[in-house]
């Protein structure tokens, strides 16, 4: 709008339109001027996410995206206590490449713009959404400046609204990321996914993510705690016979010693690629028990929509 000479109240006027009444057509945004609307039109456009496949089943929905810039993404619904919690993706593939994930399969092709992060939302349909989780493709923190641009757009008040504390940012534990993070002051929660207890395993599930040490991971985490006054939950992907053992779960309580945090146990969801088991149910009871017996609040998600491939990556793995 500045390019198009025009003064600021229009931006604000365009914003509400297209945040806070979901129009998607430059032709009804009858308080711009009718040559206004047409030369926006000629410029902009507002399909840069497009659903190209669907899957659902009883409590959940996940869509392959197809993006205009190139590259495709997963976004999912998945149905909590109080409407939808959106999963939204930051980047088309991950450079981290976790062993066990689909995302990574293939490296990172590009980051996404806050304009296609947000755009997922709408194509999923906003209006059911309570929450929003940044667990789908990619590292949120290799792409912090776009993923703190569509943080800041959803919770606007004049648009979305939607807020900050409804939102939960997932890292594989970028230290500098997670320091600036904390000093944001937003309301947004934290998860960090740590998914072993040495930096030996850590380094072989995920590779991308051995530049830093779990020392090093933990030291930011607490700074974290301090600096916003926010709790962390981990998150720690249970592989049989790799890291759920007694002594893997008492190695995390002798790690997460003393700091503020959740623990949110996710039993491995099987994916086309990678050679893993999920372990027993009382497996992950044991594991669970003794973090709970240390006093560290823990729990369990059993993965859903296992019917629908919904552990991230898997549909655009097999769309390809
Ligand atoms: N890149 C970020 C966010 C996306 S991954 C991160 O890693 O945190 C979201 C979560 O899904 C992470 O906790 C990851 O460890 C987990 N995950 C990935 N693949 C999985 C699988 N096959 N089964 C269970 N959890 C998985
Ligand atoms: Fe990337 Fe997260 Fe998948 Fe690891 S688990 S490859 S960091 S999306």
């Amino acid at each position: 709008l500045s390019e198009l000479g025009q003064p600021s109240y229009r931006a604000r006027q365009v914003w509400e339109w297209v945040y806070r009444h979901g129009v998607r057509d430059f032709a009804a945004m009858t308080n711009l001027p009718k040559s206004l609307r047409e030369s926006l039109a000629a410029r902009a456009t507002f399909t840069a996410v497009r659903p190209a496949e669907e899957a659902r089943d009883d409590e959940s929905a996940k869509w392959l995206l197809e993006l205009e810039r190139g590259g495709r993404v997963e976004a999912a619904k998945l149905a909590s206590e109080e409407g939808y919690a959106a999963c939204l993706s930051t980047q088309v593939g991950c450079a981290v490449g976790c062993v066990f994930c689909a995302s990574g399969a293939r490296g990172l092709e590009r980051n996404l713009t806050a304009g296609e992060i947000v755009g997922q939302l709408f194509a999923l349909g906003v209006a059911d959404v309570k929450s929003i989780v940044f667990m789908g493709i990619g590292e949120p923190f290799h792409n912090y400046d776009a993923l703190l641009t569509a943080l800041r757009r959803l919770s606007d008040a004049r648009g979305l609204a939607l807020s900050p504390a409804r939102m939960t940012v997932s890292t594989s534990g970028v230290v500098p990321a997670l320091r600036r993070f904390g000093d944001e002051r937003l309301r947004t929660h934290l998860a960090v996914s740590l998914n072993a207890t040495d930096d030996q395993l850590r380094a072989r599930l995920m590779p991308g993510a051995a530049r830093y040490s779990l020392a090093e991971i933990i030291a930011a985490c607490r700074a974290y705690v301090r600096a916003s006054g926010r709790r962390v939950t981990f998150a720690y992907v249970l592989l049989a016979g790799l890291n759920d053992t007694d002594a893997d779960a008492h190695r995390l309580v002798r790690l997460l010693r003393g700091l503020t945090c959740h623990v949110n146990l996710i039993p491995y969801n099987p994916v086309a690629q990678a050679d893993f088991h999920t372990p027993s149910r009382a497996r992950v009871r044991a594991f669970g028990a003794v973090l709970r017996q240390a006093g560290i609040e823990t729990t369990v998600r059993f993965t859903k929509g296992r019917g629908i491939d919904a552990a991230c990556g898997q549909l655009r793995l097999r769309a390809s």
